[in-house]
């Protein structure tokens, strides 16, 4: 393709981007297709010679967009939401089109110095603490992952890099049941064993009981074990439970074990002063994640993580071959010691234009928003004869059940509750994801999606009031 091409046909699809947005209400939000449905419209192999682009364009949209779930439709109540904005979304156009890969200061100074500048801004918008030095990850996944393994070398006194972990006391990491997946796999990718996790009781809001943390601790040091971290929720997927920090961060100060705070979801929520009430005893923590590209209207990928000591993290990260020096060293941030894989894209700009475009109020009102319509779907719930709520209310994530009078077994209500969520979500008119709470089928709701205004909240809360009835 050349120069000439590419401008024709990038103004071609930036129409189709722009009509995209506009018209995203007349696609169903989860997509309306069949396992195996896309495979069959694609050949069996590659085109040997080439093809038009005008072909290509064609097909991807008569093919591939029925193919799409649509999560920047604005009744995506489902999962938490993995939003997007026009203005990010022009920053990864320049994004690709620089195709810069940034895993050192030398291979892009601006990406680089532009990260470290971006994450501060954030960090100062959300309050968290001057000591926080900030690095963005691909996901939440990612930067739990780094927290594991910064907290493995540190209880090892920097051994199990070098000679594994067959020579030193059994780790052991600890996290309640309502935390994200995530932290399972991290320890199971840093060799540490799923038996190892300790999974804590919870209280009746789903939160860490401390003393159970405690607990546990003193007996994992007396059978000789080596507790090594903590991963507290600030907004755990489920329901949305917080861990209460400040209690889980004297116990892990006194017992010396790493603290991460998960807040993947609840985090880009902090930039409102009255949610900052959870960071209460951040302090405390060794680490911290949360995603803009879940609720700051960043594209994926964009995993905000933040250390307070970076040089443990480059410590235990570092790797370096001849390949990989450059002159600068030492002089500036190479941030190839900070994550797991060395490539990384240039994400920053994408935050950096969002930021700029709606300025810290407007992504304030943005997200007051969603949490003010969640407040009005909670009441509408309670008022319901034939609803219940089956955990508060967490930010703008609402967690209920249908349960029409007279029908209390709860196998019943389970059947009933996974048939209303099929019927709502096969109708393309809105997408909610289940849970479990104490073994009862819920549906979650949750509200971030950066279209979303009251009236589709109020008309899917139509929409599942009618469909209920129906069943
Ligand atoms: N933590 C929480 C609370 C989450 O909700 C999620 C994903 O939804 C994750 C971690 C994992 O996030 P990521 O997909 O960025 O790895």
């Amino acid at each position: 393709m050349d120069i000439d091409e590419f401008r024709k046909q990038a103004h071609r699809m930036v129409d189709w981007m722009a009509d995209y947005m506009a018209g995203i209400e007349s696609y169903p939000v989860r997509a309306q297709v069949k396992p195996g449905e896309i495979a069959a419209k694609l050949p069996d192999g590659p085109p040997a010679e080439s093809e038009s682009m005008d072909l290509i364009f064609e097909d991807f949209q008569r093919d591939i967009v029925p193919g799409v779930t649509h999560w920047q439709h604005p009744s995506f109540f489902a999962y938490f939401t993995a939003n997007s904005s026009p203005p990010s979304v022009l920053a990864e156009m320049l994004t690709a089109t620089l195709g810069a890969q940034c895993m050192l200061w030398q291979t892009s100074p601006a990406a680089t110095e532009m990260e470290t500048k971006v994450l501060d801004w954030l960090r100062q918008m959300t309050g968290l603490g001057e000591g926080f030095h900030g690095v963005i990850q691909d996901s939440a996944s990612s930067a739990i992952l780094c927290a594991i393994l910064t907290a493995r070398e540190q209880a090892t006194g920097w051994q199990g890099n070098k000679a594994g972990l067959k020579n030193v006391p059994k780790l052991t990491a600890y996290t309640s049941g309502e935390t994200h997946s995530a932290t399972e796999k991290g320890i199971k990718i840093a060799g540490m064993g799923s038996d190892n996790l300790r999974k804590l009781p919870v209280d009746e809001n789903f939160a860490v009981i401390p003393e159970e943390l405690e607990r546990m601790i003193v007996e994992d040091k007396k059978a000789g074990m080596v507790p090594a971290i903590v991963v507290a929720s600030i907004g755990a997927t489920g329901v949305g439970a917080i861990d209460p920090l400040r209690a889980i961060g004297e116990i892990c100060a006194k017992h010396g074990v790493f603290l991460h705070v998960d807040a993947a979801w609840a985090g880009s929520a902090w930039i409102l002063p009255e949610t900052r009430w959870m960071m209460d005893g951040m302090e405390y923590a060794d680490s911290v994640v949360f995603n803009p590209h879940k609720w700051m209207f960043t594209n994926f990928d964009c995993s905000a993580h933040y250390v307070r000591d970076p040089d443990a993290l480059v410590h235990t990260l570092t790797i370096l071959p001849e390949f990989l020096k450059s002159r600068e060293q030492g002089q500036v941030i190479d941030y190839r010691d900070w994550s797991v894989p060395l490539g990384r894209r240039f994400r920053a700009l994408k935050l950096w234009f969002v930021i700029r475009s709606y300025g810290v109020e407007g992504l304030q009102e943005m997200i007051r928003a969603h949490i003010g319509y969640a407040e009005e779907l909670e009441g509408w719930i309670e008022a319901a004869e034939d609803f219940e709520l089956v955990a508060p209310r967490v930010l703008a994530l609402t967690t209920f059940r249908y349960h029409p009078k007279g029908v209390d077994d709860e196998a019943e209500l389970d059947r009933f509750n996974e048939d209303l969520i099929t019927k709502l979500n096969d109708s393309g008119k809105l997408y909610l994801t289940q849970t479990r709470v104490r073994g009862k089928y819920a549906i979650r709701f949750n509200i971030g999606q950066t279209w979303t205004e009251r009236r589709h909240v109020e008309a899917a809360w139509q929409i599942i009031q009618e469909t209920a009835a129906g069943l």
